[in-house]
């Protein structure tokens, strides 16, 4: 796996990629230190910049190798055998950097020592042109940015020995900050002016801005676009697994673990690679051991199929849901125009369905989920996980079969447990507004997990829309109010039918679409029931 991280100077880039390596166990890669070493072995050969066929000379002969040290510390930097750790931090090295870095011959030269270096191993590149010109086909790719300013801050404490990750940390000189604020200005001018490799972001690159961040948030971020990562290519390697199982079934030939065909093994020469795709199995998956009548943990709720539930908390649960069920079809009157459609083809089928749905209050999911209920189906909620907070909705939400998700991240263990759910024949219930939009027909940033679970699942989205929620508990209102409310499920949405190919492709368009579908629906629903919201 290549995780590609680009960004000006100071971004945070270095200490980010190599804890995240470290944190990985990947190889780290830190190719601004490559142009830094010939950079010195120009000053040294006292060739002028402008001489350029001279210095691509040097470029090609320079022999630059990192030894490693502590995990998530700076490697050692060797240019001819030499070390050139500290020799290549000055600040004539980093007045020149960006000229010597601009020869077209002198990036040649590099680029094909950074992919041979990526040859078959896991690694975190850091540098400017990762993503876009090194390691364009990386399957995580990151642009970190921050304002000049804050990286002028960090690197004039770095400057003078300090950490500038530590809470309290202070510049001493002013002086040197201004002076590191212009040559960062100046190198970021060079470096996005720089016509051999112009510093910008990949199109298919993860933007952020560390300017509020931590570096620890910043790694935790792209940790988890890397799990996210794995998770994919697990999903295709078991794809092309079944894919060579089925084939060889149709030719015939004796029946082989497919495992062994196309997945990498989870021991022997593979067994590094196997843990970096994810593809080697957990020894036992969370899940698997039956759940005790008495003391689960939350997590055994979030991991167990609904019916695996001990009969204690189904008893609680089906008494519930009898009692909202029978209450809210009273005070909140509702019709769920579509469902039966969608509950008979659930029933027909194996897999359940992501359904996602517009936000407006907490009513639309106890309804949902009752309404699935009361045919013998269930439907888990996905809620944020700042809910657990509370002890009491913890409690309450993890009975009724609702799984966490760690908003702003790919939670990758909320997208594992929705899958096993729909792979059990669960359905469940997203929010992709994340938050509850009241009275507006703005379109809230869409959280677009809900694609990828169903993906990840081979399950598809059924969109779907609530109107006549927002006045149950207006603005205020603490305790609900009787209103009649209305719902209307649409025809569940298939990735094969989207038109597209290749899973990203497909992940954007079903996001697009889904949602479009939702608003659609919801429009529908307020032209049959005029004035309502
Ligand atoms: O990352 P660092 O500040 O050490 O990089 C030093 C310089 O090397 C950058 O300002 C840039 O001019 C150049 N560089 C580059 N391409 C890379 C990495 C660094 O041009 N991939």
């Amino acid at each position: 796996m290549i995780v590609a991280i680009d960004g000006p100077a100071g971004s945070g880039k270095s200490t980010v990629a190599r804890a995240l390596a470290a944190r990985e166990g990947f190889v780290y890669l830190d190719t601004g230190a490559m142009y830094r070493a010939v950079t010195l072995k120009v000053l040294k050969a006292q060739v002028p910049v402008a001489e350029t066929a001279q210095v691509a000379k040097l470029a090609q002969e320079a022999v630059i190798e990192f030894v490693p040290g502590v995990p998530g510390e700076a490697p050692q930097v060797m240019l001819d055998g030499k070390d050139v750790t500290a020799a290549i931090r000055t600040a004539q090295i980093d007045q020149n950097v960006s000229a010597v870095a601009s020869v077209p011959a002198v990036r040649q030269a590099m680029v094909a020592q950074q992919r041979a270096v990526a040859k078959n191993i896991d690694i975190v590149a850091e540098g400017r042109d990762m993503g876009t010109v090194v390691f364009p086909d990386a399957q995580v790719k990151v642009f970190l940015s921050a304002d000049a300013a804050a990286r002028a801050w960090r690197r004039t404490i770095e400057r003078e020995g300090g950490n500038a990750a530590q809470p309290g940390a202070q510049v001493k000189d002013q002086a040197l900050y201004e002076s590191v604020l212009k040559d960062i200005q100046s190198r970021d001018a060079q470096d996005e002016a720089n016509a051999a490799s112009p510093l910008h972001p990949a199109a298919d690159a993860t933007l952020l801005d560390s300017t509020r961040m931590t570096p620890q948030q910043v790694v935790d971020a792209i940790a988890n676009l890397v799990a996210l990562a794995q998770a994919r290519q697990a999903a295709t390697a078991s794809d092309n697994a079944a894919a060579a199982q089925s084939s060889v079934a149709e030719k015939g030939a004796p029946s082989q673990p497919a495992s062994s065909q196309a997945a990498p093994a989870a021991s022997g020469p593979d067994a590094s690679k196997a843990k970096a795709t994810g593809a080697k199995a957990p020894k036992t998956k969370p899940g698997q051991a039956p759940m005790k009548p008495f003391h689960n943990t939350f997590d055994d709720y979030y991991d167990h199929g609904m019916r695996e539930f001990p009969l204690p908390a189904r008893c609680v649960f089906n008494v519930a849901a009898g009692l909202i069920y029978g209450f809210s079809r009273l005070y909140w009157p509702w019709d769920y125009e579509g469902g039966q459609q969608l509950i008979d083809e659930l029933k027909e089928r194996e897999l359940g369905t992501v359904m996602v749905m517009n936000h407006v209050s907490m009513v639309e999911p106890v309804i949902t989920v009752v309404m699935f209920w009361r045919q013998g189906l269930r439907i888990r909620p996905v809620f944020k996980q700042e809910f657990n907070k509370n002890d009491l909705m913890r409690w309450v939400f993890s009975r009724v079969g609702g799984i966490p998700v760690d908003r702003g991240t790919a939670d990758l263990k909320a997208v594992r447990r929705c899958q096993r759910a729909l792979k059990r024949g669960e359905s469940i219930l997203i929010y992709p507004e994340g938050t509850r939009i009241r009275d507006d027909d703005g379109k809230a940033p869409i959280h677009g997990g809900f694609a990828l679970i169903a993906q990840m699942a081979k399950t598809d989205v059924t969109p779907s829309a609530v109107i006549g929620v927002r006045d149950v508990t207006p603005e205020g209102a603490h305790i609900p109010r009787p209103h009649r409310v209305h719902f209307k499920v649409g025809a569940p949405l298939k990735f094969g039918a989207l038109g597209v190919k290749g899973r990203k492709a497909q992940l954007e368009a079903m996001e697009a679409k889904a949602m479009d579908k939702v608003f659609e629906l919801r429009a529908q629903l307020r032209r049959d029931y005029p004035g309502e919201w």
